[in-house]
């Protein structure tokens, strides 16, 4: 018999996964050690991935002006997507107003996880004045940072430090197949996440929250499957469909862990060996994406935010609806990339408008769907971004994809 190819393991495995969580009830968590080995393995090779991989890349980049290039592009094409989304999410919820009518009751506990931090805060907390306790610390940003300033002094020292080039190209070469053996078990993972989550909430606690999921869902799908596929037809001259089938098994990643950060390794394997997008724009677009770039979490918010606010018979002026356009977009800017953080920063665009903060105790059930889906549109967004930030620079080879 054939053996199915990776991605389509991965997606029968998300099938089964959701029909054990549905049969086997709260009894499907006993799966759960097997979900968290698999999350807790992919977060392994984070951090290594993205030093070898962003220094790598830097050093493929060479001079200073294209990576100057390269950042503009990447910085306007994450700003106009991720507001574009919220405007969606905003056109939906006032389309198909899911909080009108809706009988708030008692709202339960907004979520302790304390106040966001600021813009500010996030800008100096990207500075590590320690290296290897960033590193330890999985920060993410700042190990870009030290990563792109390593990568541009090996590049102003080239014959020195050329055998110190060639051990990073090893090394990513070994964290690249290191996160192909851990892939290989990506389908059990899979399984055993979606039968954990639908195991623990069930299906009944969907129904009082039915129109206000729909108008989540709609807007994201909206937005990958039509204005993400068009610019990446016009602007990457690739063919959505190829395009999607590469990224595959990335997307069902992101699915069932509901954390970028947690299938970044495998969305930078799947544009290297799949897509054929090249590493130099790659480890610079992606992994920075997978921590600033969401854009189904800006659109989620701008559509929670609204649906609280009708719920409360609260209506926003469209001056305030541009501030929750805005917000939405620092906040998720803000969002760390793992499970739950854009509802932790929804509290920025509640409070920017006057909303009651406790109102996101409405909408806590229905958020690890919601999340699962928000995720995978982030890691689309990265994805589609990398394909036609390499177009535009001009560094996808000719055999990369179909041209349309
Ligand atoms: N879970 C999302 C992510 O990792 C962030 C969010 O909660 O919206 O991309």
């Amino acid at each position: 018999m054939p053996r199915l190819k990776l991605h389509s393991q991965i997606l029968l495995g998300i099938v089964v996964g959701i029909i054990l969580g549905l049969t086997l009830g709260e009894r499907a968590t006993l799966l759960a050690p097997i979900g968290k080995a698999f999350i807790a393995l992919l977060k392994m090779l984070i951090m290594p991935l993205i030093l070898a991989s962003i220094v790598m890349g830097i050093v493929s980049i060479g001079d200073a002006r294209n990576l100057g290039r390269l950042g503009a592009k990447t910085f306007v094409y994450y700003l106009t997507t991720t507001f574009l989304a919220t405007f969606i999410g905003l056109a939906l919820v006032n389309l198909l107003k899911p909080g009108v009518g809706i009988s708030l009751g008692t709202p339960g506990p907004p979520p302790t996880h304390g106040s966001p931090p600021s813009l500010l805060s996030i800008i100096m907390d990207m500075i590590p004045s320690n290296i290897f306790r960033a590193l330890a610390q999985d920060k993410v940003l700042s190990t870009i940072l030290f990563s792109i300033l390593l990568g541009s002094a090996l590049n102003a020292t080239r014959e020195r430090s050329a055998p110190l080039i060639t051990l990073f190209d090893a090394f990513n070469e070994v964290m690249m197949k290191l996160t192909q053996w851990i892939m290989a078990l990506a389908p059990l993972g899979v399984l055993a996440l979606m039968a954990t989550t639908v195991g623990k909430l069930g299906l009944s606690v969907f129904k009082p929250l039915a129109l206000y999921m729909l108008t989540v869902l709609a807007g994201l799908g909206i937005h990958a499957i039509l204005i993400l596929p068009l610019l990446l037809t016009l602007l990457g001259r690739y063919s959505p469909r190829r395009f999607f089938q590469a990224m595959l098994s990335a997307l069902a990643t992101a699915f069932s862990t509901a954390s970028s950060a947690a299938t970044l390794p495998v969305t930078m394997e799947c544009l290297e060996k799949e897509a054929r997008i090249p590493n130099q724009v790659v480890s610079f677009v992606v992994p920075l994406g997978a921590t600033v770039n969401m854009d189904g979490t800006a659109l989620y918010e701008a559509v929670a935010a609204l649906f609280i606010a009708q719920a409360y018979g609260v209506t926003l002026t469209l001056p305030q609806q541009l501030t929750v356009s805005l917000t939405a977009t620092l906040a998720s800017i803000g969002a760390a990339a793992i499970p739950g953080a854009g509802l932790v920063t929804m509290v920025i665009v509640l409070k920017a408008v006057n909303l009651p903060v406790e109102g996101i105790g409405m909408i806590l059930a229905v958020d690890r769907i919601l999340d699962m889906c928000r995720t995978t549109v982030n890691v689309w967004g990265d994805a589609c971004g990398s394909a036609i930030i390499a177009r535009l620079e001009g560094l996808l080879p000719s055999n990369a994809t179909k041209e349309v």
